[in-house]
């Protein structure tokens, strides 16, 4: 049960924010949401709650307002994760500092980002101060060579950071340098000596992560959370101390499953040998060995042969999949010979690098000349480790007990005469590691987000990230807006959205009819060829100017129909998937939402074909347990776009008679918030 002094704080805070919150009004969706938070983070028994606030509940007040004071009472720590820099933004400029005012209480706040955001000042002071020649000398063993442009930035960032006039942060650099030149500036988890390091004190890393650690509320992103879990939680706070609020929880998935992928490809190791042997040979010259060599122009042949093996595969969209993990076996058994030599040359290495520290024990070597080829050991004995990782996932096989794992080749043109394979392997279903990384382990987990349920039910995402009723709680709250007075018109068309060209046709000229050019529309399509093609037949039969995704930045589009509205004017915003999500047009801003298609997606990635296989060899059906679930959860987001306050009003259009004529339409329908659907004659 929740203490006494936490209801009072919370009642208190209530009062104050009804006079210090614009536009406040009291909702009983969101007072419900404060209430099961609060008795969920008292509750030792069940400490995780899913948490589906429809756009106007005002879900962001609701979980700061009862998580705060209670980690202020308890001694634990807030972590926000979102999926979207907006949001973050948000919290940070203005949800964040105006909690500060109504919970009355004084708690600190930071953003979290990744340590490959943060300089090494260590290793940038290294290079820079190796002089030029050695700098393009070092750089070379890695990929490209520095220009002089590089060269006289990286002096400038070494000037700007040690007179304070830049951070380290590698978002605030007006010239931020190149992927190549940036890795090896940046702070690495491998060649960090952390506390050992001269430049502990003064590093931007460590001052950041222990601004972190003392916060009492941390943002960060899906991206980094799952990243530092997986590293043995060094960045965000202790999970154990934690309440951890998933906001856009229903990105957790998909975010998090890129974090279970193994990769390498045949120029990764090509590249990986010839920096193996510059530094060996450079080591061996320094240190006077004459004998540890290994045979680098076989190895690089092996390479070559998997490379050519790979090319013999039937590759469809550049790229083959190995259904069920059966991978053919000249590729197997090239990749073990490959296995063997990288081993062999880790054994070579250990020997050299075990001598080359006796000899720094014993020789005077420059600083930075030591520091500068410690740095490049350690990161090409780390790649040659992931290498070999990757071949050992690639190769077995998963036990029978468990899902298979997506397995496939793709190929890159990385110079028009060099062909890049690349070997992956990955999870289809991580619900059991978010178990043991998340649910059993912070102290409570708050998800949510404006549509987590789909046809009604949670069972998509508790699939997706292992949860249950016995370890979670579910909460559904209602829309604060009337939503029975949006019509959701579904058109008598004659096409099917699966003929594309009759579709594209019909709609067409269903647009023409239906768009008034003096209102504010937003056309979502489902595929990037329909837009275009929509857009070239009616672009000049409108009498309003369509601003199209592609032809202008997301955010210029946003600004220039926003203007348009303002101005009196009527404006037309065509759009894809991401115009589905995080768009908030108020009031005249959007009148008529328009969707061209259910968005049923098709089993089209190495994933997602394995999981559909997959679930097809257990009796499942990949379309009702995936597509159907997925695209109505997509429909009710694209829907939300409408409404986003109680002044909203208009319409829904969608150009799609399956929800009439095919046997799951009733059960999308079913799933709507409650809108008045009419089904034109
Ligand atoms: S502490 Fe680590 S990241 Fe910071 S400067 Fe030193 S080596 Fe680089």
């Amino acid at each position: 049960m929740p203490s006494d002094e936490l209801k009072n704080q919370i009642r208190n805070a209530y009062e104050r924010a009804k006079k210090l919150v614009p536009d406040f009004k009291p909702r009983s969706s969101q007072n419900l949401m404060i209430a099961e938070i609060t008795k969920t983070l008292s509750n030792h028994e069940c400490k995780n709650i899913v948490i589906e606030a429809p756009t106007g509940v005002g879900k962001t007040f609701g979980y700061l307002i009862s998580s705060i004071p209670y980690a202020k009472i308890n001694k634990k720590k807030v972590l926000i994760s979102t999926a979207n820099i907006a949001l973050q933004e948000q919290l940070l400029n203005k949800d964040l500092p105006l909690a500060r005012k109504y919970l009355d209480l004084n708690f600190s706040y930071s953003v979290a980002k990744g340590r490959s955001r943060y300089l090494c000042v260590r290793n940038l002071i290294n290079i820079v101060e190796d002089g030029n020649q050695e700098l393009s000398q070092n750089l070379a063993l890695f990929d490209e060579k520095p220009s002089e442009f590089d060269i006289k930035n990286l002096n400038k960032y070494l000037n700007n950071y040690s007179t304070q006039n830049w951070d380290g942060d590698f978002d605030s650099l007006d010239i931020p340098p190149s992927d190549n030149i940036w890795s090896k500036i940046s702070c690495n988890r491998i060649t960090c000596t952390a506390r050992n390091c001269e430049f502990y004190q003064d590093c931007c890393f460590f001052k950041k992560r222990k601004v972190i650690k003392e916060s009492d509320v941390v943002i960060a992103n899906h991206d980094l959370l799952i990243t530092d879990l997986i590293n043995g939680n060094t960045v965000l706070p202790e999970m154990e101390e934690t309440i951890l609020i998933l906001d856009e929880a229903h990105h957790l998935n998909d975010r998090s499953l890129k974090h279970f992928k193994y990769q390498f490809s045949t120029e990764n190791m090509k590249t990986v040998i010839n920096q193996s042997t510059a530094i060996l040979n450079k080591l061996k010259s320094l240190i006077g060995i004459t004998n540890n060599n290994f045979d680098k122009d076989g190895f690089l042949k092996k390479i070559s042969e998997l490379g050519s093996i790979s090319q013999e595969q039937h590759f469809e969209d550049d790229r083959v999949i190995f259904s069920r993990e059966l991978i053919d076996k000249t590729i197997v058994s090239n990749l073990i010979d490959i296995n063997i030599n990288f081993q062999a040359l880790k054994t070579i290495y250990f020997e050299v690098t075990d001598k080359w520290e006796d000899y720094k024990k014993t020789h005077s070597i420059k600083n930075s000349e030591r520091e500068n080829l410690d740095v490049l050991i350690l990161d090409n004995v780390a790649q040659i480790d992931s290498i070999l990782i990757g071949i050992e996932r690639f190769i077995k096989r998963s036990d029978d007990e468990e899902a298979p794992k997506a397995k496939w080749i793709s190929q890159t043109n990385q110079h028009p005469d060099k062909k890049n394979f690349v070997f992956n392997s990955a999870y289809i279903n991580i619900s059991q590691n978010f178990e043991s990384l998340i649910w059993k382990i912070t102290h409570s987990s708050i998800l949510t987000s404006a549509t987590l349920s789909s046809l009604g039910n949670f069972n998509r995402l508790n699939e997706q990230l292992g949860l249950s009723k016995e370890i979670a709680k579910y909460l559904r709250l209602p829309s604060p807006f009337a939503l029975d007075k949006v019509n959701f018109v579904i058109p008598n068309l004659q096409s099917s959205p699966k003929n594309s060209f009759e579709h594209t046709k019909e709609i067409s000229n269903e647009l023409i009819k239906r768009i008034n050019p003096k209102e504010g529309t937003l056309v979502l399509f489902a595929s990037k060829a329909q837009m275009e093609q929509v857009t070239e037949n009616i672009e000049d039969k409108l009498d309003v100017e369509i601003l199209m995704q592609g032809e202008y930045q997301k955010n210029v589009i946003l600004g220039l129909h926003i203007q348009r509205i303002s101005s009196g004017q009527g404006s037309v915003i065509f759009g894809l998937d991401s115009f589905s999500e995080g768009i908030d047009l108020k009031g005249e801003a959007l009148s008529h939402v328009i969707i061209s298609k259910l968005r049923f997606s098709i089993p089209n990635s190495p994933i997602e074909k394995t999981q559909s296989e997959h679930l097809q060899s257990i009796g499942k059906n990949s379309f009702s347990e995936i597509s159907l679930p997925d695209a109505t959860l997509k429909l009710i987001q694209a829907c939300g776009r409408l409404i986003r306050s109680e002044n909203d009003f208009g319409k829904i259009t969608i150009f799609d008679k399956r929800l009439i004529s095919e046997f799951y339409g009733k059960k999308i329908l079913d799933s709507l918030p409650g809108y008045n659907i009419v089904i034109e004659d």
